[in-house]
């Protein structure tokens, strides 16, 4: 039996760990893929205060990794499948075994919205839906489509513009959603060019892209582009990965919690990208982690 359980090691969930052990708490965090959770797989971290010049998201996911270990934190590499989260011990049920403890904390974060479009799962992996991050050095040279246009999607379509030839970022707004420093380097960047007001369609081909159907919103014209052997980055927004918890009331999806981040269920915490929250951040994330952490070890 653990004091905490924590799901995901992300930014919020280590945050959580490494609060929840300086409290004299013996933790577990159930991660199902890597430790980092999404910063770990983006080109460059931007704007967090203390990070290194030109950091990556993996030496960033090294580094927090390395700090939850050396701190004592048990990380376990599992899909956490069922959670019971009423009652005084909560159950954790993964594909590594059942867990329990009397709090836990949520910080698993969000998933990649898929478009739901013809081809998208067909190509997904061979040229769809690729990582910018890992993937940007094999389309040296060759074209690319990203779509989206919050701050994520721009910083990884000016990534990815410094080995393609050529990046459209393709967005359904008419104008980009991203912080003016991105917005003004798209715009000085040669081989970037915006459609804006702009909707991917569908994706043809067998092995690799082929064509694209990209609607203009504003003409309802429709237009096939070739452009074989592209890559097609997504970056459309997130869903939230709240389907385990039918226990908790939820708002648009999201988990609401106070500012102490308890959720409506006693010894029940959330914190980081699945909450209710305005600004979903590696800064606030890790802020989410620490108030929950220290609340669950006063619990
Ligand atoms: C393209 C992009 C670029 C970004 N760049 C920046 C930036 O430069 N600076 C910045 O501050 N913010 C940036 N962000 C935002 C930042 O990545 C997030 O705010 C932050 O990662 C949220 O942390 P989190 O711990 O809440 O969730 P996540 O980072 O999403 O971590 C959740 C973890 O939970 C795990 N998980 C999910 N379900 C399960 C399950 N069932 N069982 C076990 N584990 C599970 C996941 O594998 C994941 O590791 C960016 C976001 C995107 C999309």
């Amino acid at each position: 039996m653990y004091d905490i359980l924590i799901i995901g090691a992300g930014p919020a969930g280590v945050s959580a760990g490494v609060y929840a052990v300086s409290r004299g708490m013996r933790a577990l965090i159930l991660e199902r893929e890597q430790v980092g959770g999404t910063i770990g797989k983006v080109s460059i971290v931007t704007h967090y205060t203390g990070q290194q010049p030109r950091e990556t998201g993996a030496s960033f996911a090294a580094r927090m990794k390395d700090q939850a270990l050396q701190a004592g934190v048990e990380i376990l590499y599992a899909d956490v499948e069922q959670v019971c989260l009423t009652g005084e011990i909560k159950t954790v049920a993964t594909n590594k075994g059942v867990f329990r403890a009397k709090r836990i904390i949520l910080a698993n974060g969000c998933t990649p919205r898929r478009l739901g479009i013809p081809g998208e799962a067909e190509l997904w992996g061979k040229g769809m839906g690729m990582n910018a991050a890992r993937d940007a050095a094999a389309y040296t040279g060759k074209e690319v489509f990203v779509v989206g246009g919050a701050d994520g999607a721009v910083k990884e379509a000016l990534y990815l513009a410094s080995f393609a030839r050529k990046v459209t970022l393709i967005h359904v707004e008419d104008q980009l959603g991203c912080i003016a420093e991105f917005r003004r380097k798209a715009a000085a960047a040669a081989n970037i060019s915006l459609r804006l007001g702009a909707q991917l369609m569908a994706i043809y081909g067998h092995d690799q892209p082929e064509r694209l159907k990209i609607a203009d919103l504003r003409t309802n014209r429709i237009e096939t582009v070739d452009a074989p052997g592209c890559g097609i980055f997504l970056y459309a927004g997130a869903v939230p990965n709240t389907a385990l918890y039918p226990e908790l009331t939820l708002e648009n999806g999201y988990i609401p919690t106070n500012e102490r981040m308890e959720t409506a269920l006693p010894g029940v915490y959330a914190a980081g990208d699945i909450r209710v929250k305005e600004v979903r951040q590696v800064a606030t994330a890790v802020a989410d982690g620490a108030i929950a952490a220290i609340r669950a070890a006063a619990y």
